[in-house]
């Protein structure tokens, strides 16, 4: 059967990430093990770029939000409250004939009946719920007494330490708690890459509020989520933000939005833009038996605030990067002959290196002596690669392929050697548009950070 287009890019995509050191199979020399990946070392690039992005707009560019980070083992008292030991669960069914374990989603309906996706088979189980957290123990004893999970979200941790919070922070409503961190989930079928894995990262805001500011800073923190991914390269219009209906959304939200994206595998979630009520606090309050309420100085009043949380997925957001990067044109080889050049079109904000200094030779020692001067005068302000085998075309590819944005090149005129105008002058070259331009070196820091941010 020939594969779709979109079939066929994401298995380009995900060929590139391994070839390139984007992204690996977790325990590969052992078979991997499912729904678990390892970002190598442009991979770990590319995140800590989305990640400290994403914390220097939520946390750092504003007055009114603080940040933590919680321990990813917590007491099981935390589960029973906030609901997820009695109700995270997804449906699940088994296929008699080929022994599947399915998400009932997944499940094909057709008139005659329910299908195995698998096999075809149609001697199903009934749907039964099947919990997501990962079970552990605690101690040196494994029994019920020390049973607990590995986080399957990291936004507990911010509703239980709110009182500590807002005690050290001493800030007023309305305010929020971030934080970024690993949480699991044990996905009955976890697929398309990276996007359903078993083992993932969470990028959380708790913004806290008073009741009747709910829905207006529901639609605010949407708004300024969508504005945030297209900051980071992914336009507009290939995302959507769905309103969840009320009986597919938790029976305590008081409106819920996905922020979706079109992958090559079809419109799928990215980020979750929950109005949670006063619920999750509630809950912990009541369990607990600890006020979690705040006290209003002006109208002294006490009561549980209200939250509005934005939970995107650091793996998600990243798979989208790369999936919208991916891109093929056409360029002229070493000869002039057309070829197919594969670019990755990251923004350069998210690019895991932004510049790539290259001596034309490797053999002129002062040009390699003059490319190595430039990359410790870039050094400090940014991730910078030194390459200096192969042909100068070689190299441009190599670059363009992990998306790396701007490249300069030392040659005989920086040395002074045709022109003594043209001397401690350099080619930058730009990835997309593989236009040229000669500048001083002197400028390269400040040009470069100019287009980076
Ligand atoms: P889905 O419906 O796709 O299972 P969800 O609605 O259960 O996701 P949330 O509980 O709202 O997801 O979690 C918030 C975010 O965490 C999601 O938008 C997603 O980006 C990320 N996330 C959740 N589950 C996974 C997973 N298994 N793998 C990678 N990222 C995930």
């Amino acid at each position: 059967m020939n594969k779709s287009p979109d079939a066929q890019r994401m298995e380009k995509i995900v060929s590139l990430c391994k070839r390139r050191g984007f992204i690996f199979q977790s325990s590969e020399i052992y078979g991997g093990l499912s729904g678990c990946w390892d970002y190598g070392p442009l991979g770990v690039e590319l995140k800590r770029n989305l990640k400290n992005y994403w914390w220097h707009v939520i946390v750092h560019e504003r007055d009114d939000v603080v940040g933590m980070d919680g321990s990813i083992l917590m007491n099981r008292a935390v589960w029973k409250a906030s609901g997820h030991e009695d109700t995270f669960t997804d449906p699940m069914v088994d296929c008699r004939s080929c022994k599947a374990r399915l998400r009932a989603d997944q499940v094909i309906e057709k008139k005659g009946g329910r299908q195995c996706p698998n096999c075809g088979g149609k001697d199903l189980t009934e749907p039964r719920p099947f919990n997501l957290m990962f079970k552990t123990y605690v101690g040196a004893t494994e029994d019920e007494s020390s049973l607990t999970y590995l986080r399957p979200e990291t936004a507990q941790a911010i509703f239980v330490q709110f009182k500590n919070i807002l005690e050290v922070s001493r800030k007023k409503l309305p305010f929020g708690i971030a934080q970024i961190g690993k949480a699991f989930r044990n996905e009955i079928n976890p697929r398309n890459f990276t996007f359903r894995s078993r083992e993932f990262e969470q990028m959380e805001l708790e913004y806290f509020c008073r009741a009747e500011e709910g829905t207006k800073l529901l639609d605010y923190w949407l708004e300024e989520r969508l504005k945030f991914y297209e900051n980071i390269g992914i336009p507009r219009e290939k995302l959507h933000a769905r309103k969840v209906p009320d009986e597919e959304s938790a029976f305590y939200s008081k409106g819920t939005y996905d922020i979706e994206y079109d992958f090559p595998f079809g419109r799928q979630e990215l980020e979750g833009v929950a109005y949670r009520t006063d619920y999750d606090l509630s809950q912990h309050q009541n369990a607990s038996g600890k006020s979690l309420e705040y006290f209003d100085e002006e109208t002294k009043q006490r009561f549980v605030p209200h939250v509005v949380e934005p939970s995107a997925g650091v793996d998600r957001a990243v798979l989208a990067l790369i999936c919208e990067a991916y891109s093929e044109d056409e360029a002229p080889d070493e000869k002039g002959k057309m070829e197919t050049r594969l670019v990755l079109r990251f923004h350069p904000r998210i690019a895991p290196i932004k510049c790539a200094v290259f001596p034309l030779l490797k053999n002129k020692e002062p040009l390699v002596a003059k490319a190595k001067e430039i990359v410790d005068l870039l050094r400090p302000h940014m991730n910078v690669f030194y390459d200096e085998s192969g042909a100068i075309g070689r190299r441009y590819r190599r670059q363009d392929e992990i998306g790396t944005p701007f490249g300069v090149t030392v040659d005989f005129e920086t040395l002074g050697e045709k022109d003594a105008a043209l001397r401690d002058t350099v080619t930058l070259r730009e990835r997309d548009s593989m236009k040229q331009e000669r500048v001083p070196v002197k400028d390269l820091p400040r040009i470069l950070l100019s287009r980076i941010s």
